[in-house]
């Protein structure tokens, strides 16, 4: 078989959540936007949703439509863009609840669809999503009288603990939502880890349940094991791969790869990232190709049919560190060829 096996333990994603569930002064919700930070977001919402998790969010109302067929009726599903032209009947067919983050949207979903449910995004302070001050201000009374279901935002800054705009982001959230009735949302898997004063009446987390930081003691989810496809010996003084980028300074054994930048193997680990071998680590040889590594196994001591870019000995965060990236680009890149098997399913 020439495509990499992408394994997702769902066991470890669930113990992730119930970890993250203990930490959180009240419900804890769970973030599956793009696919489940690339691991399926349908095994692991119906996973999760096995384990109690109630509120699932996800960045658009196509992604909340998917959702649904995977949840059935029941699970609440918050959409963070919100309703955006277009959005209507995706909203009402799926019983989708959109966090309205403008005066705009606020009078699109309440036009559009008066009886249903909705939340707010308010932005204090990271000028992404969200409705500022004086926009809540202006409407807030209108939209408290409605079918108002959740006040949330989010930090910038929460992997940061000392970070400033940690307390002033609180601050000011806490004033634009005192009075509300509705749940109020503020953390992520970041804001978890500053502590109870961050989380009010429903978390957030996303990485944290892929096992990526900033929760460090997270569980790991994902192995990622590659085919070798051929193995070739490399003389002294020649080269491998485009650009000639890689020199054998002795005689070098070179395994041959099936996956690459295609796969979300990306060209900035060229002679950095390793493959591993059991408990041995193999340096890339020269440059990632579009369908192809090229792999230093010259110190192992058999032929290898397989090695494994993610594994205990070189995670999501290690290999984005490798690449100069963070978790959770390394994940939501993982292509569309690798086989996907999920353990606890
Ligand atoms: C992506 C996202 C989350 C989850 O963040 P993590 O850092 O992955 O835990 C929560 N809230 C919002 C608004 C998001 O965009």
């Amino acid at each position: 078989m020439g495509t990499g096996i992408l394994t997702i333990d769902l066991d470890a994603i669930a113990a992730n959540w119930r970890t993250l569930a203990a930490m959180s002064r009240g419900a804890t919700g769970a973030v599956v936007k793009a696919d489940g930070y690339g691991c399926g977001a349908s095994h692991v919402a119906r996973r999760l949703a096995r384990e109690g998790a109630r509120e699932f969010f996800v960045a658009t109302a196509e992604e909340g439509a998917t959702l649904r067929h995977a949840l059935g009726a029941g699970p609440v599903i918050n959409i963070f863009s919100g309703h955006m032209s277009g959005d209507t009947a995706l909203i009402r067919d799926h019983g989708l609840v959109p966090m309205l983050n403008s005066p705009e949207q606020a009078n699109r979903h309440r036009s559009a669809l008066p009886d249903r449910p909705y939340g707010v995004q308010l932005d204090t302070g990271m000028n992404r999503l969200g409705m500022e001050a004086p926009d809540w201000a202006a409407t807030r009374g209108d939209l408290e009288a409605g079918p108002l279901t959740l006040v949330m935002s989010h930090l910038a800054c929460a992997d940061e603990p000392a970070h400033p705009q940690n307390g002033a982001q609180l601050a000011a959230f806490t004033a634009m939502s005192a009075g509300v009735t509705a749940p109020r949302s503020f953390s992520a898997t970041g804001g978890i880890l500053l502590g109870p004063d961050y989380h009010f009446d429903l978390t957030r987390p996303g990485i944290g349940l892929y096992g990526g930081l900033p929760f460090a003691t997270a569980q790991p989810v994902v192995t990622l094991s590659l085919p070798v496809v051929q193995i070739r010996d490399v003389a002294r003084g020649e080269t491998v791969g485009y650009a000639a980028s890689f020199t054998a300074e002795r005689s070098t054994k070179i395994a041959t790869v099936s996956a690459g930048y295609a796969d979300g193997l990306i060209r900035q680990m060229s002679g950095k990232a390793r493959l591993f071998s059991g408990d041995a680590g193999c340096r890339l040889a020269g440059r990632v190709s579009m369908d192809l590594l090229t792999v230093d196994v010259t110190d192992l001591p058999a032929t290898p049919d397989c090695l494994d870019i993610l594994g205990p000995h070189q995670g999501v965060d290690a290999l984005a560190e490798a690449a100069g990236t963070i978790g959770y680009e390394i994940l939501t890149s993982l292509g569309g060829r690798y086989q996907r098997a999920y353990i606890g399913a």
